[in-house]
């Protein structure tokens, strides 16, 4: 079931950037595991609703009503994309990053969290302040199932426990066996939260299914850049917790008491973790895009999807100074995300002349998963550094989705080979942490 063009329509298609050796190109996203680019079918989506926009939860006027009613409908149909559970709760936050932060702040007392240290820094650093055991990275699937069995084993049951995990790297684009950790964590008392961030936008994400007990992902990455993300699942944890942010919408009564304090009801709802005016467009957008996926269907994205990595990897595979990086094998399912580094190459400058002399768009760096990284790339020390920075241990990612053609994975392939073989045309240096020709 291949299919020959790109099944969605997406935003940046036909914008042209200078090369430096003269004259323009389409640009080549290939960046989707950064931020993909925006669906056309979302902006138009949001341009239509825009002039109707209204104040949420706080308005008597029609389109403040109007912009609630669409703002809890977006809730329904993102808990419908996610196959949530009747009594789960969603709730709209900024990010993938603000939804992990949220559910670590609302974890019980005591409560231990296991997170394996190949985690994307988003899922590994938020439980600092809770019982956190970090985990060896797995070399299989299966060896990260026994891991999780391992730890959770001699873990003391009384105690809450939770375990964060990712659906798919966003380094190795890896598939995380999250069915089987779901089972392993629920057999020794634990609850899980999935880092779909990766995997929602390029697989089905189903909770139910999954059984997981929370799941966490972004606007952003699922082609609706409006600067919202979610947290669905368990409400028992989230309603007990104290609200994530204090503030208006969360209170559902504060008045003065006789001592003189403020005393305050917290509403036992999704409101609870969503003080402030909410982000009523980023919400319509990322519900917008679950529609538009759901439209496409995924069958038909992860075949197309399939048909771009072979060609990558097929492609690679013909240059051996081409080091795939890996944590479970060549073969391990992945989603469209792939790391490499180039043997004689510097990574920073290699992705620069990807874009300088080709008009590609990659990331190059340790992608905000430094011990991940590390850990692939075989060094012991730590590469002093920013998320991002450029340092000579890093590697280049190449990642696509539903809107890239395959003129773009072919474009890549090509530059690869001819960047190894022929050398880049300029030379390239870092430079205030950029890499300048
Ligand atoms: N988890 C994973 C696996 C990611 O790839 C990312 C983004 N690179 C995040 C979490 C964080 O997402 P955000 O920056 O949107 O908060």
């Amino acid at each position: 079931t291949e299919v020959a063009h790109a099944p969605l329509d997406v935003l940046g298609a036909d914008v042209t950037v200078p090369l430096v050796t003269g004259g323009e190109i389409t640009y080549a996203a290939l960046d989707y595991a950064a931020s993909a680019p925006a669906l056309k079918r979302v902006w138009d989506d949001v341009a239509a609703y825009a002039p109707y926009y209204g104040s949420v939860h706080r308005g008597a006027g029609y389109l403040s009503q109007l912009s609630t009613d669409l703002f809890e409908a977006a809730r329904g149909t993102v808990a419908e994309f996610l196959d949530c559970r009747a009594d789960d709760e969603l709730i709209f936050t900024r990010s993938t990053t603000d939804s992990l932060n949220l559910l670590a702040r609302a974890v019980p007392a005591g409560c231990q969290v296991y997170v394996f240290e190949t985690e994307h820094h988003a899922s590994l650093l938020p439980w600092q302040h809770t019982d956190v055991t970090y985990l060896d990275a797995p070399r299989t699937p299966a060896d990260a199932v026994a891991t999780l069995a391992r730890a959770l084993e001699s873990r003391d049951t009384t105690a809450p426990a939770l375990v964060c995990v990712t659906g798919a790297s966003n380094v190795t684009g890896e598939l995380w066996p999250v069915r089987d950790l779901a089972a392993t964590a629920h057999a020794h008392g634990a609850r899980i939260v999935l880092d779909a961030a990766q995997l929602a936008p390029h697989h089905p994400v189903s909770v139910r299914d999954l059984d997981v007990d929370w799941v966490a992902f972004s606007g952003h990455k699922l082609y609706a850049p409006f600067g919202a993300g979610v947290l669905a699942g368990r409400t028992d944890w989230l309603h007990a917790a104290q609200p994530y942010l204090a503030g208006g919408g969360a209170s559902r009564k504060v008045s003065r008491a006789a001592d003189g304090s403020v005393e305050v009801e917290w509403h036992e709802n999704a409101a609870r973790h969503e003080a402030g005016s909410p982000n009523v467009i980023g919400a319509y957008a990322i519900a917008s895009a679950c529609k538009a996926l759901t439209e496409a269907g995924f069958d038909t994205l992860v075949a197309r999807e399939r048909h771009l990595i072979d060609k990558v990897r097929a492609g690679l595979a013909d240059v051996p100074e081409v080091r795939v990086l890996s944590l479970f094998g060549d073969d391990a399912p992945r989603v469209g995300v792939l790391s490499f580094v180039v043997d004689g190459w510097n990574s920073s400058h290699f992705a620069a002349a990807l874009s300088a002399e080709y008009g590609i768009g990659v990331r190059d760096g340790l992608f905000c998963a430094h011990p991940l990284v590390h850990h692939l790339l075989g060094a012991t020390a730590p590469a002093a550094g920013e998320c991002g920075e450029a340092t000579s241990l890093n590697a280049i990612r190449v990642s696509f989705g539903a809107g890239t053609p395959d003129e773009h994975v072919e474009r890549f392939v090509t530059a690869v080979r001819e960047l190894v073989t022929q050398g880049a045309k300029l030379t390239y240096r870092t430079e205030n942490g950029r890499c300048v020709p």
